[in-house]
């Protein structure tokens, strides 16, 4: 059966629930592979304990963003200050490792301090370094100098990206890693911690509950939601997607979400380069593994880093550090997330285990720690890897689409590093020139009722 709509919306996650409610009322279908809206803003709650897909926190820039997110859910969220740490060399320091060497051994703090130094020192002699021509490795060295590089940036994104960083470029860099100046540097160094760097130093999260709050606010009063379908092929010239229950919708404009790797794939009638380019977007994919434990409380931070490789994950958060609602009673909660490459095979339980053994290596676990609720969750994609070919690539791809009446939007469809608030940013904006070209100054939007 064929039925027809305006505009189809591939994916209920943030990006795709914005869209749709940034247009008028009854003028979009969404189609969800999963049983829920939320996409990595779900949330599940099980044997008491809830969990995000790792740790999910709002931080909020954008006005229109923030009035919607206030409108949908009044005095909903709690704002927190930011605690993160980095354990390596055996212990804790404060995030950013760059900005708070005190507290690791004399020597680690003279390379870095004497390799900052002299970084600035070149930085000065020879100007900025050209952000956009340089492989990460090459950027950290001269950014942070060879001693940070080395205890830090590239072990630990080593570890995150699992590809060589020559390979990989800096478009990510300018947002989401602190440049603390040299004085900053001193004082870290000489114990004064340095506190309120990078895009999150406070950050909002559910009074109770989880994130999903978020993406079920969201989601309340759309009409066409269809969950549990898959879309199994978009044909651009037919302007129709197939579902996997075997119907057909046509469409006016198509919005997708769905990574943007898997959009090209099941897509016929584009520039026929374009499917081959599918295969050449790389993504790393991470398993989340969520642990409850049968001790109230584990470590005085809300995550902690881990960039040394002796460790299999690169990062831990502690759930139960922003609210007691999110464990049973005497518990806590953890989320371990481990990256991996998508071909990189794995078995669930010696993942499990390795987390385990590890965490009690670190003396986050403790002897006679009880490990009383384990699962592990694959988000896959999870983290876009930045290398060349997707520089050079992408914006012809995304022209491409657009050509053909698709808008490829959020995390995945743009094929991008960013937050829950880029996708909802995302969706309003592809909705806004959707309605844009419908001539849709006149045209009531959900919003405005
Ligand atoms: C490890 C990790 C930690 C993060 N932490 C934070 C954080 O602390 N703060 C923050 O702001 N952001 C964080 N993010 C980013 C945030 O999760 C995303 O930016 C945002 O949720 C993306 O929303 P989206 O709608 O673009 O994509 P998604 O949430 O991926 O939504 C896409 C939807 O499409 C569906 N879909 C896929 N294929 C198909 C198909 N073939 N047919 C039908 N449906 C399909 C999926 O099921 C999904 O529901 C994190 C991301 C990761 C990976």
């Amino acid at each position: 059966m064929s039925t027809s709509c305006p505009v189809v919306i591939l994916g209920a996650g943030l990006a795709g629930l914005s869209a749709a409610r940034h247009l008028p009322p009854g003028g979009a279908t969404v189609i969800e592979r999963e049983a829920e809206v939320g996409g990595l803003a779900r949330s599940h709650v099980e044997d008491g304990f809830t969990f995000d897909c790792t740790g999910h926190l709002l931080h909020l820039r954008d006005p229109a963003v923030q009035g919607l997110v206030e409108r949908l859910l009044p005095e909903a969220f709690a704002r927190h200050e930011r605690r993160a740490l980095i354990f390596s060399k055996g212990v804790l320091t404060a995030y950013p490792f760059q900005a708070n060497l005190h507290g690791l051994p004399v020597d680690v703090v003279k390379e870095c301090l004497s390799g900052f130094v002299e970084s600035q020192l070149r930085r000065e002699r020879d100007g900025e370094p050209d952000v956009d021509r340089l492989s990460f490795r090459d950027w950290a060295i001269l950014t942070f100098g060879e001693g940070i590089a080395r205890h830090f940036m590239i072990p630990y994104n080593s570890k995150l990206w699992r590809t060589d960083l020559e390979e990989i470029e800096c478009g990510w860099v300018s947002w989401s890693i602190p440049r603390p100046t040299l004085r900053e540097v001193l004082d870290g160094a000489f114990g004064r911690t340095v506190r309120g760097m990078g895009y999150n130093p406070t950050f909002l999260y559910p009074k109770r509950g989880g994130i999903r709050a978020l993406p079920e606010a969201l989601a309340r009063g759309l009409e066409e939601v269809r969950l549990g379908r898959d879309v199994v092929s978009v044909d651009a010239v037919a302007r129709t997607v197939r579902l996997s229950d075997g119907s057909t919708l046509a469409w006016e404009a198509l919005v997708s979400t769905i990574p943007l790797d898997r959009l090209l794939a099941i897509t016929t009638g584009l520039p026929a380069d374009l499917p081959g380019a599918a295969t050449r977007l790389r993504a790393v994919r991470v398993l989340n593994i969520s642990l409850g434990v049968d001790r109230a409380s584990i470590a005085p931070a809300h995550w902690i880093y881990f960039p040394e490789p002796e460790y299999s994950f690169y990062r831990v958060g502690f759930p139960t550090s922003l609210g007691d609602s999110l464990a049973p009673r005497g518990c806590a909660s953890l989320y371990v997330e481990r990256s991996l490459l998508r071909d990189e095979p794995f078995d669930e339980a010696e993942v499990v285990d390795r987390a385990v053994d590890d965490l009690r290596r670190a003396g986050l676990l403790w002897r006679g720690d009880r490990v009383v609720y384990r699962k592990v969750t694959v988000l896959d994609p999870a983290y876009v890897i930045y290398d060349r070919f997707r520089a050079r690539q992408l914006p012809a791809i995304h022209r491409a689409l657009r050509d053909a009446g698709i808008h490829s939007v959020g995390r995945f469809g743009a094929w991008e590093y960013s937050s829950m608030e880029s996708a909802i940013k995302a969706g309003m904006e592809v909705a806004s020139s959707l309605r844009d070209a419908a001539g849709g100054g006149t045209t009531r939007r959900r919003e405005a009722r």
